[in-house]
Formats: structure tokens, C-alpha cells, sequence
């Protein structure tokens, strides 16, 4: 028997962790003045209120998800071989699709480590931690992160606002090697990326099997890549032979980096610095057309309360990219936000391009590549939609 703080779910709570969802909300738990006391971050064993396990997890008292759980056993330790366990698993299913060292090596609760993002670049690892008991078990992670993928490079990414709500300071740090602009390998491109200074991790790996669908698409089309970011999209369609393509963002940044890819890949890309929503209308009232319109935009729904601004603001983008989509073009609209629903953003999408006064028909309906695996339990980690139309 371990003899560590237990955290017991009130009588008749814990709905979707007894439906083996790995959350236990702050208010579905008995706080008593022992577990009021529990540092952030402590490490607990949970069980219902008849005594029946549900297992080891991460305990906040500060944050509105009481308790991450990070095993189904009581008794389990946060410690190397713990972490070395799941490191070995993510790594090998990631070793079964991928031929080369370049994916999201763990995805948080999908892998079994919530609160965890690691993203490899070859010998080059960028964790995002955004829970305190993670941040706790760093010493744990790092020590088999070396032990099962031996990097020469570890940065630490753990500037994510969300750290907030966990009472977690924001930082950049290198915790082995030298971080540096990196290579990034996908679907047979080179990209750059810039590690400690780009957003999130510095790359989306997310979009890797969208990018290779549309640029199976692109041959002898223009497209324009809002929301480029560093060219993901934009890229792959030029070096799959499209005619013109242009890359819109409002980091300057990212578009240095866009056309530095651009020119080690010998494709040419348009870089252009601005509002989507504004160079859109532009390009709109311009009577400016492409075959292929992507757009990719950062969550528009950050949070539950965000939700109807955001649902207008996909509906919005999805009307601006039908009017100056090419008559039989293809239009990709993308959200990143959990907080939104498919059926939702499919309906918003659908109104947008409505409003356009164009009609479409919906050819392809995808999320992120299977290095983002999904808990089968917290739709939560399936955050993200790409709904590709085709247009009248
Ligand atoms: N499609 C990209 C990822 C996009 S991330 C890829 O495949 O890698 C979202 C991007 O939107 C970021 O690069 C950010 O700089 C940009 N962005 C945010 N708000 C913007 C705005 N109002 N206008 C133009 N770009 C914006």
C-alpha cells in the first residue's frame, strides 16, 4: 500500500473519469483540509467515495481540472521508469509511420502523460509542459528522455499562457546542447524552423498529412497559404509544381523563414505581411481569385466563453476565402480549437460559404497526423479540423 495523499471523488461524481477519461474536475472532488494543503503539482492517489481505485494522478487545488490522471493503478510513481515506460511506447508507434526522427514524440494525455508536448527535430527536442506535476517530474522526464532518444539538444518551451491557470511561471530554456534555427523533414520537404523563438514549439506537425493532400491538389494551380506561418502548406504545393503561391501572414518573422525554405527547396513563394481578414477583403473587392485557398488561422475560440465570437469569426473567414476562391477552386478551412466542435465549425464553414453566394461540396474532412493520437475518451486532444471544399 502506498502511503501517499489520497484524493477522494465526491459520492456520485467523476462521470467521465469512471468512462475512463483521465480529468477529475476541482469540484467533483471531497476538498478537505488535507487536500487543500497539497502542494501543486503533489502526486495523489485517487479513489471513489466506496473506496474502488481510479488511480494515480497529478493533483492541482488551484486549478478547475482537480486531477490529471497519469495511470489507472493507486501507487504508481511519476519517476524515470515511469516516464521511460511511456517515452518507449510513444516513441516506437511514431518509429511504425515515420522514416525519419521528425513528429510529435508525445501529445500529452493521447500518449499517457498529460500536461506533456515533445516534439522531436531529429536530435533536437522542444517539451511544452503546461501542468505543475509535470513541471514537478522534470528532473524524471529529462533523465529518461536521454535515456530512451539520447538528443543532443533540449529546449524547454514553457512560455504557454495556459500555465497560468496552474500557477506555473512562463520560461525559455535550454536544458542540454545549443538551441538553434533546425531543419525539419516532411513529406519529402526542408522547411527551417526557429526552436526557442517561433510559436508553440516552432513547428505545426499537426498539418503534415493536410499539407501533403492539398499538395497533391496544387500542380499548375495558384494558391494562396493564409495564415502561413512558416510555409507548412505554401511549400510543399510549390515544390509539387503549383504556379503561384503566396504566403500570408503578419509575422515578418515567419515569412523570413518562409522564404529562406522557399529558397533552399528552389521554389519561389510570394511572401506578404498582413491581416488575413483585411488583405482578403482587399484581394475581394480586387476580384483577385486562386484555385486553392487555405486557411489556417490561430484559435479563434481560446475558450468556452469565446465561443460565439469565435464561431462568427470561422463563419467570417470562411465567406472572405469562398469569394476569392477560383470558379471549380479548392478552399481548406482549418480550426486548431478545441473549444469549437466539428459539427459546429462544419455548420459555420458551411454558412460562410453560403453567404458567399458560391456552393461547395465537401471533399475531405481530416485532423491532425497520427502522431497526435487522440485519448479515445477526451475529445479534448482531437482539437484539430481540416474541411477541404470543392467550389462551384
Ligand atoms: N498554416 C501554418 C500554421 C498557422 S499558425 C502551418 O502550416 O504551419 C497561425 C498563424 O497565423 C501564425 O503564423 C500567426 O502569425 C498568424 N496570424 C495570427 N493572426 C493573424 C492575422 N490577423 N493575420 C495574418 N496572420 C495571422
Amino acid at each position: 500500500m502506498s502511503k501517499r495523499p489520497a484524493v477522494i471523488v465526491k459520492p456520485r461524481e467523476g462521470r467521465r473519469a469512471r468512462a475512463g477519461a483521465p480529468w477529475i474536475f476541482s469540484n467533483e472532488i471531497a476538498m478537505d483540509q488535507g487536500a487543500k494543503a497539497l502542494a501543486p503539482g503533489a502526486v495523489v492517489d485517487v479513489k471513489f467515495d466506496d473506496g474502488q481505485e481510479v488511480g494515480s494522478g497529478f493533483f492541482n487545488p488551484k486549478s478547475l481540472i482537480g486531477v490529471r490522471l497519469f495511470a489507472r493503478k493507486t501507487g504508481v510513481a511519476a519517476d524515470e521508469t515511469f516516464f521511460a515506460g511511456r517515452l518507449t511506447h510513444a516513441l516506437a508507434l511514431r518509429e511504425r509511420f515515420y522514416g525519419r526522427p521528425f513528429y510529435r514524440l508525445v501529445h500529452a494525455e493521447g500518449d499517457g502523460l498529460p500536461g506533456l508536448v515533445i516534439d522531436r527535430f531529429a536530435d533536437v527536442l522542444v517539451v511544452q509542459i503546461t501542468i505543475a506535476g509535470m513541471e514537478e517530474s522534470l528532473p524524471a522526464l529529462l533523465a529518461a528522455l536521454n535515456k530512451v532518444v539520447g538528443p543532443e539538444t533540449i529546449i524547454l518551451r514553457n512560455d504557454a499562457p495556459s500555465r497560468a491557470l496552474e500557477g506555473l511561471e512562463s520560461y525559455v530554456r535550454v536544458a542540454q546542447g545549443a538551441a538553434s534555427r533546425v531543419a525539419v523533414e516532411e513529406n519529402g520537404a526542408r522547411y527551417f524552423a526557429d526552436l526557442g523563438q517561433g510559436q508553440k514549439t516552432g513547428w505545426y506537425y499537426d498539418q503534415r498529412d493536410n499539407r501533403a493532400f492539398v499538395a497533391g491538389l496544387a500542380k499548375g494551380r495558384t494558391v494562396l497559404d493564409a495564415y502561413s506561418y512558416t510555409g507548412g502548406f505554401g511549400i510543399l504545393a510549390a515544390k509539387a509544381g503549383a504556379k503561384e503561391v503566396i504566403c500570408l501572414d503578419s509575422s515578418e518573422a515567419a515569412l523570413k523563414l518562409a522564404e529562406d525554405s522557399a529558397a533552399a527547396s528552389q521554389v519561389s513563394v510570394r511572401a506578404v505581411q498582413g491581416d488575413v481578414f483585411e488583405e482578403m477583403a482587399r484581394l475581394g473587392t480586387a476580384k483577385e481569385k486562386f484555385d486553392i485557398v487555405l486557411a489556417d488561422p490561430p484559435p479563434f475560440v481560446k475558450s468556452r466563453k469565446d465561443l460565439e465570437p469565435g464561431a462568427k469569426a470561422y463563419r467570417k473567414l470562411a465567406r472572405l476565402s469562398a469569394e476569392i476562391t477560383a470558379p471549380g477552386g479548392l478552399l481548406l478551412l482549418a480550426s486548431c480549437s478545441h473549444n469549437i466542435p466539428l459539427d459546429r465549425f462544419a455548420a459555420e464553414c458551411a454558412a460562410g460559404i453560403l453567404k458567399s453566394g458560391r456552393t461547395a461540396s465537401l471533399i475531405h474532412s481530416a485532423g491532425a497526423g497520427a502522431d497526435h493520437p487522440v485519448h479515445p475518451m477526451l475529445p479534448e486532444t482531437a482539437y484539430l479540423k481540416a474541411l477541404v471544399y470543392a467550389l462551384d
